[in-house]
């Protein structure tokens, strides 16, 4: 009989790629099958996340719960960042935990389940040109990473600690790994890094240094590839060249996430993001002129340390201009390594989620402006996704949900859908061609 793996996965599309890789790995080498049920499993994974401070609360709880339902015999393992920072002071806290697994470490899974009470968490370990096996846990869609790590040093950020160093991946091998994702079946390929458009900045190793403009070119050049979506590239890098390819390229997906984090030029500084409120604005404007019906999404922290009632009101200045299709919005956690933590001009938490909410509350008004727009138009809609309640779901171009009474065979189609009826998180509609 078969090994089972049983793999959680928190945070954000890196997590998702890199528990991609180790179930691949897991599976090739070591021939462990995928179970849903804990109870069951031989090896228990948590692939873990520490950008925000709960997930990293939690992780405790949740491994005793593991400990508890587990059978015997089973192992488990934690992963990603919280393993890279926490690193054994997991196995003291939680001594039945059998490993350690950092984020920049993946390629090593198939080492570590034999080591028990390993911990491998080398944040300048270079899996740059690892070939990993192949798994892909959507057929219609393609993760591919196209850089490790971050080079910036964003003042609330734990990232650069628990990823390390910014290594691009050769743009050859990205290319290799798109044709794979063609080959077997998927229209859309999303490209992974903690900053995209630095793509190009390092390779480890003599390799062509092309940056991300170009990479998109050579990758929508690929035959079978129809939708091409990317995340995250960081408002500093978005020059007039990677606007002016976004905007031309019919392959690339219409919906650009540009993190702002604050409103504020100040606390913008504070934050060490490189670029102020008008640059933002600046690009955003672009955007929006170049492609009309693109979508813009966004990362905000609210009550950054020193931020005053007149940088929390420009952070609002920029929802009102730029007007987001979709926020991402959280009040400032202090995260260990950090240098944000060190700050000590913090916020009341009280106003903090005063902010918070007025800030969510206000997006809600946009939100529905805009939706509203959405009713009657008609879009392409790729469906990914068969749902419990007899809708099959899928994404257009420029990332609006949307649910169709259907079945199976528009699953990994694009059709064209109206729609008729809308909401904040998700639009219905009716297929029409
Ligand atoms: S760009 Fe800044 S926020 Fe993003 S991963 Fe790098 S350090 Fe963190």
């Amino acid at each position: 009989m078969s090994k089972k793996l049983f793999i959680e996965t928190l945070g954000c599309a890196m997590n998702v790629r890199d528990s991609e890789h180790m179930i691949a790995e897991l599976s090739a080498r070591e021939g462990y099958e995928l179970t849903d049920n804990a109870k069951e499993a031989d090896l228990i994974l948590i692939n873990t996340c520490s950008v925000r401070e709960k997930p990293v609360h939690k992780l405790f709880s949740e491994l005793g719960g593991f400990n508890k339902i587990k059978k015997e015999g089973a192992k488990i393992g934690v992963c990603g960042c919280t393993a890279s920072h926490l690193g054994k002071e997991i196995i003291k806290k939680a001594p039945y935990v059998n490993f350690v697994l950092g984020a920049r470490n993946v390629s090593k899974i198939g080492e570590v389940i034999h080591r028990d009470k390993a911990v491998e968490i080398d944040i300048d370990f270079d899996e740059s040109q690892f070939a990993f096996k192949d798994f892909r846990s959507s057929p219609y869609k393609a993760y591919i990473n196209i850089s490790i790590g971050c080079d910036k040093q964003c003042t609330f950020c734990i990232v650069p600690k628990t990823r390390g160093d910014e290594i691009s991946i050769p743009a050859d091998l990205i290319v290799a790994e798109t044709r794979k994702a063609a080959e077997s079946g998927a229209k859309e390929v999303f490209l992974l890094g903690q900053n995209v458009n630095n793509y190009g900045r390092r390779f480890s190793g003599e390799h062509e240094k092309i940056n991300f403009t170009e990479l998109l070119r050579r990758v929508s050049a690929v035959e079978g590839i129809e939708r091409i979506r990317f995340t995250s590239p960081h408002p500093l890098h978005m020059d007039d060249e990677f606007i002016e390819e976004f905007a031309r390229n019919p392959k690339i997906c219409k919906s650009m996430h540009m993190p702002l984090q604050s409103g504020s030029t100040e606390i913008l500084k504070a934050m060490k993001r490189g670029y102020g409120k008008e640059w933002f604005l600046n690009r955003a404007a672009k955007l929006r002129e170049m492609v009309p019906d693109v979508s813009i999404s966004t990362d905000i922290i609210v009550a950054f340390p020193g931020e005053s009632d007149q940088d929390y009101e420009d952070t609002l200045d920029v929802m009102r201009q730029v007007r987001f299709e979709q926020i991402f919005s959280f009040k400032y956690s202090p995260r260990p390594l950090t240098e944000a933590e060190k700050m000590t001009d913090t916020v009341d938490p009280e106003i903090a989620s005063e902010r918070l909410s007025r800030l969510q509350a206000y997006q809600d008004t946009i939100l529905d402006e805009i939706t509203a727009t959405y009713r009657g138009r008609e879009f392409d809609v790729y469906f990914e996704e068969l749902r419990s309640d007899g809708y099959a779901a899928g994404r257009t171009d420029n990332n609006i949900t949307v649910k169709v009474k259907g079945s199976e065979e528009l699953l990994g189609t694009i059709r064209r859908v109206k729609i008729t009826e809308v909401s904040r998180l998700v639009q219905y509609g009716e297929i029409v061609a």
